[in-house]
């Protein structure tokens, strides 16, 4: 079956009811049958529902339904995209450790772990993404991830998945990939041999910018890096939380089982039941979504490129383009509705993103409405001028997250405002 049926069905047995929509289970807590069940199911001797921080059913069919689609084993959902992020780095590292991370990634994964995380003892290495010579170097003995965007936010980098992938192998570390921006119907990083993917669901996924949220997927090659690996040894050694629980001697996979009974337990990002339903509808249209939002930025990316008052446009798809190759190599079905472009200088940015009637000033993207922003002053103003260099931004840059408007209406659009 393809993704699109998957999006539909996957991972919800109806009711007694026979109700056709995942039913919003909106509770905090479920009833134990008595004590002994309360305590098998603590013990991990039984699984099932505890307490909503730690899992609920209308969440778990978006997780299964997420992880099939993605390609990979297990799920677990977040209240945003930055928690899925800071869940995962939490999952895997401590103080003394070092991360590796691309130059081009969205502003707050920058903020995060350039300045949050290292307030706790874990250093960022920054890498070009598309320089992936220079990686090898930044790594020692401490390193525990490399995180990196398979469509980067807003300067649309793709890697070259497999150099990344075949350096992380080699030195046993694991890959997180922020998919966000490809989604998994352009772009499975799993099945490129990354081992866990996150994602902002506020974004593509939901769809239409009605909620935030956020979601891990653990791929097949996770569990045999964690296994046995001194790095990862948390895992593999007694926790004394969770009275000497052995995380790789569970038969489910670990990183989503530490995930749950350790990071969601104590840090609590856990996503509204809503919010949850809201994911699920907008994952039914992802696919028809997403491919329709990519013809309309190409169509746009090629109309600004053959402006003249435009200096250069960043879409990945046209010829031209320094991602060209690795895009055609690594997605299929388009390369989304993000795209930039520079123009004269910071005044004529500002001035393009305020003088358009369709698009929306907005600091979203991937909504089904066509949003402008200009990253320097707003997405990305917390960044130092040399971390915006090092993530592609310049003053001048405008990004446009391409709705689901008339492709010829939003061209017009843009016409007047340049
Ligand atoms: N990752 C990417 C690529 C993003 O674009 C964003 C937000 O724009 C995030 C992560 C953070 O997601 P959220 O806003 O859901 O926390």
């Amino acid at each position: 079956m393809t993704d699109q049926t998957h999006a539909l069905h996957f991972g919800y047995e109806k009711d007694s009811q026979g109700t056709m929509a995942v039913p919003i289970y909106m509770s905090t807590a479920y009833e134990f049958r008595d004590s002994e069940h309360a305590a098998n199911l603590f013990a991990l001797k039984e699984l099932g529902n505890i307490y909503t921080r730690l899992m609920n059913p209308t969440t778990a069919v978006f997780e299964k339904r997420f992880a099939k689609i993605e390609g990979g084993i297990a799920a677990i959902a977040t209240a945003s995209g930055m928690s899925a992020i800071f869940s995962c780095i939490v999952n895997l590292c401590e103080a003394g450790d070092n991360i590796l991370v691309a130059s081009e990634v969205y502003g707050g994964t920058s903020t995060l772990t350039g300045h949050t995380i290292k307030r706790m003892g874990i250093e960022t290495r920054t890498f070009n993404v598309l320089d992936t010579s220079k990686i090898e170097s930044l790594i020692d003995d401490k390193t525990k991830i490399i995180i990196f965007e398979s469509l980067s936010n807003p300067s649309l980098a793709v890697p070259d998945f497999e150099a990344i992938v075949a350096i992380a192998n080699k030195y046993n570390i694991i890959t997180v990939v922020d998919n966000t921006v490809a989604t998994p119907i352009l772009c499975k990083p799993l099945e490129l041999g990354c081992d866990l993917v996150v994602h902002s669901t506020s974004k593509y996924t939901g769809g239409q910018g009605l909620a935030l949220g956020g979601i891990i997927i653990e791929g097949e090659t996770c569990e045999a890096k964690i296994k046995a690996n001194l790095k990862y040894n948390h895992f593999n050694e007694p926790d004394p939380s969770y009275h000497g629980l052995v995380y790789t001697d569970l038969p489910f996979p670990s990183f989503i089982m530490r995930m749950l009974l350790c990071v969601l337990r104590d840090l609590g990002a856990t996503p509204s039941p809503f919010n949850s339903w809201l994911m699920i509808q907008g994952l039914e249209t992802l696919s028809l979504r997403i491919k329709e939002h990519s013809k309309n930025a190409l169509k746009i990316a090629e109309f600004l490129q053959n402006h003249p008052k435009i200096k250069k446009v960043n879409y990945p798809l046209l010829k031209n383009d320094i991602n060209y190759t690795n895009a055609s190599k690594y997605f299929n079905n388009g390369a989304s509705g993000l795209l930039s472009f520079i123009v004269e200088d910071f005044d004529t940015a500002v001035k393009i993103a305020d003088s358009t009637e369709i698009f929306s000033v907005v600091v979203n993207i991937g909504d089904s409405k066509s949003l402008i922003v200009h990253p320097a002053s707003t997405t990305h103003q917390q960044l130092s001028n040399d971390e915006l260099i090092a993530c592609g931004i310049s003053d001048s840059l405008v990004r446009i997250s391409v709705g689901l408007e008339d492709v010829d209406d939003l061209i017009a659009d843009l016409n007047k405002a340049i």
